[in-house]
């Protein structure tokens, strides 16, 4: 292992390696997690095409040093640190679109393109990649197939796994598998695409992509329903769900994430608000008017304190820009911020707000929620200001994401709606899942990478090691 870095300099050329001592190095030992531990690796490596790739995975099986790939870091769960040491492999590099083809609706792309970068291209081009992370400035295609991400639109166009038809995949070892296909429809063999996509970078690293697009949607329109408390904005996103309408999002936030934002905010909120609802519906102009008409009606009825219909895109675009700094603005304002992403059955979304409430109550850490309520995906940030290095204050918050993970459970949930497992959550895996269960995942990962060299230490507890 001592020797990997003048191993690695030696075949890709220095200009692709940030070894110890660089400048960037730290870059690569943090993501967007609430770990306070920094995790350098011996070097990232930048890798520019899928021969290199090839290489870097092909040395390193041959020397046995664990590789750990990283897209753009914005992950929120530890999956791009390289926590058993070895190298981190990086596409930040791979930002080619290399295809847009408005004839098969498909895009071709290597996995270090900004998801951001190919919706405005795409659109452009009058179609439309539906699957938008509030994160979708920065991170990448790559890193989105990884963790299957989500976003506000998954509520009527669904995660990122549907809308990746073909992949190249290379294994450990070098390989390069290619699999999925560029057609609408395909069913030969085995879905490998799907088995893929959402494993964390523990199967393969992906060097290229084909995404399904849609056509563009002739319109748009955002409407915000500001409330006196969580309470009745849960009531009102349930009456949209039961009245059958179908807006492409359905969003949430409670008081504390307006309050961090009310200062930065275009839209002026109400002294009194509570929560807000944030939906936009799509498609032809007609029928988006039927329904924010329907919705606006509801919103009243359960006493709205405010009713925003945005049509305009720079009205849309400032309620947008207010709902995409919550996560950053929590960040600012608080030490401690462990933002958990868990999922409930869309049923039971007003009864995890109060449970979620209670646990705030009942630890006196504050929570703020916010995220993709119509999926019945909260993102429940518990924060503090103190020091986050301090091993007490971290005991603290991961007891209380303990008590939070354990009623979502309860409420037929699941640990995390978008954001993967990594390594924050690994250990409380089994309070979801069975051993044997998790032990055919195992068998699966190590089909793929029997070397186990492949971002090690992830997605499942260390068999020793459980909380609790
Ligand atoms: C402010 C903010 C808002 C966010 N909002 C959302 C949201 O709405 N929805 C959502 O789902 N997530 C969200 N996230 C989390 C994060 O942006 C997503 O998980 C995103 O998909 C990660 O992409 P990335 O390129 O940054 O990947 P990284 O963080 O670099 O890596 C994430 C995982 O993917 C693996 N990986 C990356 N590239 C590859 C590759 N080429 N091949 C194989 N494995 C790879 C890594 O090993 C790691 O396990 C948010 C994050 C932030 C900071």
């Amino acid at each position: 292992m001592s020797d990997i870095v003048g191993v690695l300099e030696r075949e890709l050329g220095s200009d692709a390696i940030v070894g110890p001592g660089h400048e960037r190095i730290e870059d690569y030992g943090r993501d967007e997690s609430p770990l306070p531990e920094y995790y350098p690796p011996a070097c990232a490596v930048l890798c520019e095409s899928t021969a290199q790739i090839a290489a870097v995975l092909r040395i390193c099986l041959e020397r046995k040093v664990p590789v750990t790939p990283r897209g753009a870091g914005s992950g929120m769960c530890g999956g791009a640190l390289a926590v058993e040491g070895g190298i981190v492999l990086s596409t930040e590099r791979m930002k080619k679109i290399i295809e847009i083809s408005p004839d098969d609706l498909v895009a071709v792309v290597e996995p270090g393109v900004v998801t951001g970068v190919l919706q405005e291209a795409v659109e452009a081009q009058g179609m439309f990649y539906p699957p938008d992370p509030a994160s979708l400035e920065y991170c990448s295609i790559g890193g989105n197939a990884a963790t299957n991400a989500g976003g506000p639109r998954a509520f009527k166009y669904g995660v990122t796994r549907e809308y990746i038809l073909g992949l190249e995949v290379v294994l450990m070892g070098g390989e390069v598998l290619r699999c999925g296909r560029r057609t609408a429809k395909g069913v030969t063999g085995y879905d490998l695409v799907a088995g893929f996509v959402g494993t964390e970078g523990t199967f393969g690293v992906t060097s290229e992509l084909v995404v399904k697009l849609l056509p563009k949607p002739p319109a748009a329109a955002t409407l915000l329903g500001v409330f006196a408390n969580v309470a009745l904005a849960g009531t009102a996103i349930s009456a949209i769900l039961r009245d059958g309408l179908r807006p492409r999002v359905l969003e949430i936030a409670d008081k504390m994430s307006i309050d961090v934002i009310r200062a930065k905010s275009r839209y002026r909120f109400p002294a009194d608000a509570g929560a807000i609802v944030l939906l936009e519906v799509d498609g032809d102009p007609d029928g988006m008017a039927m329904a924010m008409e329907r919705i606006g009606m509801r919103f009243d009825e359960l006493g709205a304190l405010d009713v925003l219909a945005a049509t305009e895109p720079a009205e849309r675009r400032a309620v947008w820009e207010a709902r995409r700094l919550i996560s950053a603005s929590l960040k600012e304002n608080y030490r401690v911020k462990v933002n958990e992403d868990i999922c409930v059955p869309r049923g039971r979304i007003v009864e995890m707000l109060a449970r979620i409430d209670r646990v705030s109550a009942d630890t006196g850490i504050p929570c703020a929620v916010f995220g993709h309520a119509g999926d019945g995906n909260l993102h429940c940030n518990l924060l503090g200001h103190d020091d986050p290095a301090d091993p007490a204050v971290q005991q603290r918050m991961w007891a209380a994401a303990r008590m939070v993970f354990a009623h979502t459970i309860e409420l037929g949930g699941t640990l995390s709606g978008e954001h993967g497992i990594g390594l924050t959550k690994r250990d409380f895996m089994p309070m979801e899942q069975s051993e044997r269960l998790m032990e055919w995942q195992r068998k699966w990962k190590s089909m793929w990478d029997p070397s186990g060299l492949l971002n090690p230490g992830k997605v499942f507890p260390a068999r020793q090691r459980c909380v609790e």
